[in-house]
């Protein structure tokens, strides 16, 4: 099977439109997209209000049904035919990712591998909810089974648009859940409508998905839906608590996934180089813009100054700019209000006393890998998520204030722990209290296989991915069957 086409995204398809059972226009009319490294205008979109939410929802409902009682394997197979797509069009949709998201060509390349191995493993889902038989108080037979929510909400943010959406639509979707998807109205093309197009030419049943590029307003339309009955949201935690409340009110399932403020721990024996690379890997790839992005660099105060002189030297040689270019490894951030923010946690470190040793300007959209030392509580650059690309580093005396330094974050998404002795690594890991420890590793690591998610601010103890996609995308149902109905007293 080949079904690469020369021109797969044709925009005389979907332009002004959203997808719902097919392409159409939406209520309030149509959004240009821009490509943040110079404001060109790649798109115009179907901008969804709540009306437009109420009428996919409607639309999902009525599909979902015959879609669930649809043979596990045919469910499978339309969801591994959706990936094959996806790769066979790779180098098109690659250029949409980097025009839309400012991505660098390596970074819009893993989105395509991952967002792919995301399907494909969602796949292996579809034939695996079991059941139980369960002990009975009398003569009935007891059992229970998995069953799906029904409509699913999917809400995603710009950062890495197609793997984060594809990570719940795609294990949804295959344990028999419709889904209303509303991407971030920034990223439209590759958070929503290359994943309708690949799920449109694999032949999942018309109603079954539907995209609504929208903005708050249309994602608490989701919220508030009677139709929808699973919210999964990924942003920030701001939107998450607004998501979770309005969710909570019309008592919806909610999945959490939000920000972080992840510490890079390094312990005095670690090899300084090879520390430094994994300090500038986990600071800097897409410019930062990423939830496990390494917020905090807690390096112990003996080698702190040789980590931050390699750091600096790096970030000084990593050039930034439009990544058409394909010679910039930094982009453009995401909009001119998030130049603003990172320009504020910058000023404030320095004026409260960190140094800056390099970085700390911006060229309109393309901020500087920057990098700052000294840096304590009750700086910005300590206490909060940047979503930049600037390295925070911090220093420690002994391992235990490393580990209480680690913990002071209010976030509790991921940490790494770089260190030659393992048993001293796994002795700091074990009392950091996140949801992703990565020993020998910097902070940025995703993947379809294994549960991913955050404690604290972090979200609310759900978790994607792996073995937590049938918990969170089905539910239990409790199945008593009797020979036959008997009488009872009344
Ligand atoms: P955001 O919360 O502003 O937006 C994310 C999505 O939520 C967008 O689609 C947006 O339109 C929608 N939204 C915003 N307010 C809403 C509301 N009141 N009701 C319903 N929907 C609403 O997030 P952002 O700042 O654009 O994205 C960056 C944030 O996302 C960072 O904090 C980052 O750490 C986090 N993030 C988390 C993960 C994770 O897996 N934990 C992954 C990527 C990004």
């Amino acid at each position: 099977m080949n079904i690469q086409r020369e021109n797969f995204m044709d925009a005389v398809r979907w332009t002004g439109r959203a997808y719902f059972s097919d392409w159409a226009s939406t209520t309030t009319g149509a959004i240009d997209v821009q490509n943040p490294a110079n404001g060109e205008v790649i798109a115009s979109v179907g901008f969804g209000s709540a009306q437009d939410i109420v009428r996919a929802a409607t639309e999902a409902r009525a599909a979902q049904k015959a879609w669930a009682a649809k043979p596990a394997a045919e469910r499978a197979q339309i969801l591994n035919k959706a990936a094959d797509i996806l790769e066979e069009n790779g180098p098109e949709l690659i250029d949409w990712i980097m025009r839309e998201s400012g991505s660098t060509e390596p970074k819009a390349a893993i989105e395509i591998n991952h967002g792919a191995l995301f399907i494909r493993q969602a796949a292996t889902l579809a034939t695996m909810p079991t059941g139980l038989l369960l002990p009975s108080m009398d003569d009935r037979s007891n059992s229970a089974r998995r069953v799906p929510h029904g409509v699913v909400g999917v809400i995603s943010p710009f950062n890495f648009p197609l793997v984060l959406s594809l990570r719940s639509i795609a294990p949804a979707l295959v344990l028999g859940n419709a889904v209303v998807h509303k991407p971030d109205p920034r990223t439209p093309i590759s958070g929503g409508f290359i994943i309708a197009r690949i799920f449109e030419e694999a032949g999942l049943p018309k109603g079954v998905f539907h995209v609504v590029p929208g903005g708050a307003e249309a994602g608490e339309a989701l919220c508030q839906d009677p139709n929808i009955a699973m919210i999964s949201f990924t942003g920030s935690a701001r939107g998450g608590s607004k998501v979770g409340e309005v969710a909570g009110r019309h008592l919806k399932k909610v999945q959490l996934e939000l920000g972080g403020k992840n510490a890079l721990v390094i312990l005095d024996d670690a090899d300084l180089d090879i520390a430094a690379s994994n300090a500038a890997w986990g600071c800097y790839l897409h410019q930062g813009q990423i939830c496990m992005a390494t917020g905090l660099v807690l390096v112990d105060q003996k080698i702190a100054n040789d980590i931050a002189q390699r750091l600096a030297e790096k970030a000084n040689h990593l050039p930034v700019g439009d990544p058409s270019s394909r010679q910039v490894a930094l982009g453009p951030i995401i909009s001119d209000g998030q130049i603003a923010g990172i320009q504020k946690i910058v000023d404030d470190a320095v004026q409260k006393g960190a140094k800056l040793l390099a970085g700390g300007t911006h060229d309109g959209r393309f901020y500087k890998a920057t990098v700052l030392s000294g840096v304590k509580p009750g700086m910005l650059a300590f206490d909060e998520e940047v979503f930049g690309p600037v390295a925070c580093i911090a220093s420690f005396e002994t391992d235990e204030e490393a580990v209480e330094l680690a913990n002071r974050s209010e976030y509790g998404l991921a940490a790494g722990v770089i260190s030659k002795n393992l048993a001293r690594a796994m002795a700091v890991g074990n009392q950091l209290n996140v949801g992703q420890l990565h020993i020998n590793d910097q902070t940025v690591n995703g993947g379809p296989y294994a549960p991913f998610g955050g404690r604290g601010k972090s979200g609310n103890g759900c978790r994607m991915g792996g073995p937590a996609d049938i918990e969170e995308f089905t539910q239990w149902q409790w199945v008593s069957v009797k020979d036959q109905a008997t009488a009872y007293p009344f």
